[in-house]
C-alpha cells in the first residue's frame, strides 16, 4: 500500500524495519539509509524474502541536499528518521522541501550542547501546517508510548490528571562491566545532565542523580531509581491540562553509575574537543568508539524492561490511581527481530505511528507530539505488535 524511508540501519531502525514488514499490507515498501551502507544492506540480507520489498541506499543526513535528492527519487509517503536527535532538524528540512510527513524518537539535540528541548522542532509548525504535512515528534517509547499512555488515561479513566510519573526500569543483564543500551553518546548526555521535574506551572532543576528512590516493579522486582530530565516531560506539561506535577524515573544500577562517575571524573564524558596528537576529538565520541555496540548487546541481554506511568487525580469526584505499563523480555526481542528489548520498545512504536500516518488514523498539517491524537487505535497496535500493555488501579505510589 505505502512506502516508508527509514532513516538510520542502528538498533532502533533494525527493529523498526522488522516491524514493517510485518505489517507489509501498509508497509509494501521500504528503504533503509544511512550513514554506512553496509549495515542497511545487513539488515536488507535479514529482511528479503517477506512481502516488502527493502531497498537500501547510502545518504548523510546532515546534508539536506543529499537527503532531499534521495526523497525526491524514492518518493516515500514518509520519512521515519531513526538516526540522532543531531539530524532532526535537516531530515525536516528535508521533508518540507519534498512535501514529505516525517517521525522521529528523539527530540532535536545541537551536537555542542547537550541541552534537548522540542523549541527548535515546534518552531516548524507553521511550515508544516502551510506545507500540508505531518511531522509527529518523540514517537519511541519514552517518549512515545508514555504520552499514548497519559493521552490514554486522560480519555478512559480521569476528569483532571494531578500527577503523573514516568518509571523506566530495565532489568536486563549484557554481562559486560558497562554498556549503554542505545546509541552510547546519547545516552551518558542524557544521564549525566541535570534532572528536572514539573510542578506547578515550571521546572525545577536538580544536580544529576540527585533524587533517588527505590519501586517494586511488576515482573522485575525492587529497583532504584533515579530522577532524570526527560524530554516527554515538556510537551505532557502543555497537553495533559491541568496536570500539576510530571516525574521521570530511570533504574541505574549500582555498576553503572559507578563507571559513570569514574568516567565523568577522568573527563571522558565530556563534549568540548581536545587536542590529541594534533587532532581534535570529543572525549565521549572516543568513549562510544570503545563501547559495546548497542547493536551488539541483543545475544547476550537477558531479563526484562517495565516501563510505564502512574497517574492520580480524579474522576466524578473520586480520587483515582491508575498504572499502566508494558513488559518487555531481552531475549524474545532477540528471538523475534535479532535485537534487545531497549531497541524493540523504541522501533516498536516507530512503526506504529508511521502506520497511523500512512493509514490515516492519524495526522494533520503541523507538528505534534504523540499524546495530541486519539490514542485508542495506538493502543490496539502495540498489543498486535509485540508491546502489550497491563493496568492496575491500585499500584504502588513513588513517594
Ligand atoms: P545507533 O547509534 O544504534 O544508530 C544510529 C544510526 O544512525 C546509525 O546507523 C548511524 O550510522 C546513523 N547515523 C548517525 N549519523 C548519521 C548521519 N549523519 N547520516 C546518516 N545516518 C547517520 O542508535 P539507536 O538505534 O540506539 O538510536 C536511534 C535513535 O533512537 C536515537 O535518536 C535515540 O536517541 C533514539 N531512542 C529513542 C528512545 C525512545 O524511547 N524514544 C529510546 C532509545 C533510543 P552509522 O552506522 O554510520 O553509525
Amino acid at each position: 500500500m505505502g512506502r516508508a524511508l527509514i532513516i538510520g540501519a542502528g538498533g532502533v531502525a533494525g527493529v523498526a524495519a522488522h516491524k514493517c514488514c510485518q505489517n507489509s499490507d501498509v508497509f509494501s515498501e521500504i528503504m533503509i539509509a544511512s550513514r554506512t551502507k553496509s549495515r542497511c544492506d545487513a539488515l536488507k540480507a535479514q529482511l528479503d524474502g517477506g512481502k516488502t520489498k527493502v531497498e537500501t541506499a547510502q545518504v548523510d543526513a546532515d546534508n539536506v541536499s543529499e537527503l532531499v535528492s534521495l526523497i525526491n527519487s524514492y518518493k516515500p509517503d514518509i520519512v521515519i528518521n531513526l538516526a540522532l536527535p543531531y539530524q532532526d532538524l535537516t531530515i525536516m528540512d528535508a521533508c518540507l522541501a519534498c512535501g514529505v510527513h516525517y517521525l522521529d524518537t528523539a527530540n532535536y539535540e545541537p551536537p555542542e550542547t547537550a541541552r534537548f528541548e522540542y523549541k527548535w522542532q515546534w518552531d516548524y509548525r507553521e511550515r508544516f501546517e502551510k506545507k500540508g504535512i505531518c511531522a509527529l515528534l518523540g514517537c519511541g517509547f519514552d517518549p512515545g508510548v508514555t504520552g499514548v499512555f497519559s493521552a490514554f488515561a486522560q480519555k478512559h479513566y480521569f476528569d483532571e490528571i494531578s500527577t503523573i510519573d514516568i518509571l523506566d526500569a530495565n532489568a536486563g543483564d549484557h554481562g559486560y562491566p558497562f554498556a549503554t543500551n542505545f546509541n552510547p553518546e546519547i545516552n551518558i548526555r542524557e544521564v549525566s545532565a541535570p534532572g528536572s521535574y514539573y510542578e506547578n506551572g515550571r521546572f525545577i532543576e536538580t544536580p544529576p542523580m540527585a533524587i533517588k528512590k527505590v519501586y517494586d516493579f511488576p515482573q522485575i522486582g525492587k529497583r532504584d531509581i533515579y530522577l532524570l530530565h526527560h524530554e516527554e516531560m515538556e510537551s505532557l506539561a502543555l497537553n495533559i491540562k491541568g496536570v500539576k506535577r510530571i516525574r521521570f524515573f530511570m533504574t541505574f544500577s549500582e555498576q553503572y553509575l559507578t563507571h559513570l562517575r569514574v568516567l565523568q571524573n577522568v573527563g571522558m564524558t565530556s563534549i568540548e574537543p581536545i587536542d590529541y596528537e594534533g587532532m581534535k576529538i570529543v572525549p565521549l565520541q572516543f568513549l562510544k568508539a570503545v563501547l559495546p555496540d548497542p547493536a551488539s548487546l541483543g545475544p547476550r541481554t537477558k531479563g526484562k524492561t517495565n516501563i510505564g506511568c502512574i497517574f492520580t487525580g480524579t474522576k466524578d469526584g473520586k480520587e483515582v490511581h491508575y498504572y499502566v505499563y508494558n513488559v518487555c523480555d531481552h531475549e524474545q526481542c532477540y528471538k523475534e527481530v535479532g535485537s534487545q528489548a531497549v531497541s524493540y520498545t523504541t522501533g516498536v512504536p516507530a512503526m506504529i505511528g508511521a502506520k497511523l500516518i500512512m493509514t490515516g488514523k492519524w495526522g494533520r498539517p503541523g507538528v505534534y507530539n504523540v499524546e495530541e491524537f486519539d490514542p485508542d487505535p495506538f493502543m490496539e497496535e502495540l498489543n498486535k505488535n509485540g508491546l502489550p500493555y497491563h493496568e492496575t488501579f491500585d499500584p504502588a505510589l513513588v513517594d
